[in-house]
């Protein structure tokens, strides 16, 4: 378990508070980082995964983004063993591998209920260990290049995260935070970046917790995330949805101006995303089938247009 001399700091946050203010001496002499140790990481081998179909590519760059998701598909099972966070390792492989024909588990890290940490893509583990270097995983749409992925099992639109899985997710968030220095505010939920519920209400509601907790262990202060988009459901109502519908006119789309995200508007979302080849081809092991037009944080930019993406978020957000 090699680990380099390097200095490891947050260039990248420091750079980032210069907007409010003085600070590009602070990016400059930015102070290291507390050292996090690694937690225990069961490897592909321990787990005894399928060897992939293919090579696994390794990107020359380090992730930029975290991204937590859950799995939907299993359930909130009581069974906490060491034993059951491997099955689903093996379960959740095989769907990636047979179902989804992909070469290898799509996501780079799986923890269980039970607060086991398992490597999910081969090599994913030894090259977190290294810092500099990212394994292409497959797990949202369109950012694997930029994106390390962790999925929960469980289902967290409505249930609360056990702690034991808590623990364990933070320890690894941390890690992976101070292994590739990136800044807490890159702590992200998939919704941050497709058009999903995942990783369900309650996780995601959390996840402000969990940047927090981070920035402490790292001993950086914790710059503001940056801007998100509202997730919209078909059932939705009020202004955002009125928003919408008027872009979405604006680009041709038969839809209503009542603020209500029926049927026409659903449709008008996911045409828009299909010829954007947004059909959420990514994050399958949390994928729901019923998903289908949901509109978010890869769509939003789509209606804005170009260079009105922030004027946008200013009218969903104030
Ligand atoms: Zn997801």
């Amino acid at each position: 378990m090699a680990r380099g001399f390097r200095r490891r700091t947050l260039l990248g946050a420091g750079l980032a508070a210069t907007a409010t203010g003085g600070l590009t001496a602070r990016a400059a002499t930015a102070a290291p980082l507390t050292h996090v140790s690694e937690p225990t990481i069961y490897g592909t081998d321990e787990w005894v995964a399928r060897p992939p179909n293919s090579e696994i590519a390794v990107l020359d760059h380090p992730p930029r983004y975290i991204v937590v998701h859950h799995t939907v598909s299993p359930g909130n099972t009581g069974e906490l063993t060491l034993d059951r966070a491997f099955e689903i390792s093996q379960a959740i492989q095989s769907f990636h591998m047979d179902s989804n024909g992909w070469i290898d588990t799509g996501q780079h890290f799986t923890v269980s209920r039970g607060g086991y940490i398992t490597e999910g893509r081969h090599r994913s583990l030894a090259i977190l260990r290294e810092g500099t270097r990212h394994v292409y995983g497959t797990h949202v749409s369109g950012r694997n290049s930029r994106a390390i992925g962790i999925e929960n099992e469980g289902n967290y639109v409505a249930a609360e995260v056990p702690a034991t899985q808590w623990a364990s997710l933070t320890d690894l968030v941390a890690y992976m935070a101070y292994q590739y220095e990136i800044p807490p505010n890159r702590i992200v939920g998939h919704r941050d970046l497709d058009s999903t519920e995942c990783p369900g209400e309650e996780l995601y509601g959390q996840l402000a917790d969990l940047r927090g907790e981070v920035a402490v262990r790292l001993g950086t202060p914790l710059v503001p995330s940056f801007p998100q988009w509202p997730l919209l459901r078909p059932g939705d109502r009020g202004e955002q949805v009125l928003v919408a519908q008027r872009l979405l006119r604006e680009r041709g789309a038969r839809v209503p101006t009542d603020g209500v995200f029926g049927p026409a508007t659903r449709e008008a979302v996911a045409n828009l995303a299909s010829a954007h080849g947004l059909d959420m081809p990514g994050c399958a092991a949390c994928t729901r089938t019923d998903e289908r037009g949901f509109l978010g944080a890869d769509i939003w930019p789509l209606l804005a247009g170009p260079g009105r993406t922030r004027e946008l978020q200013r009218r969903l957000t104030r």
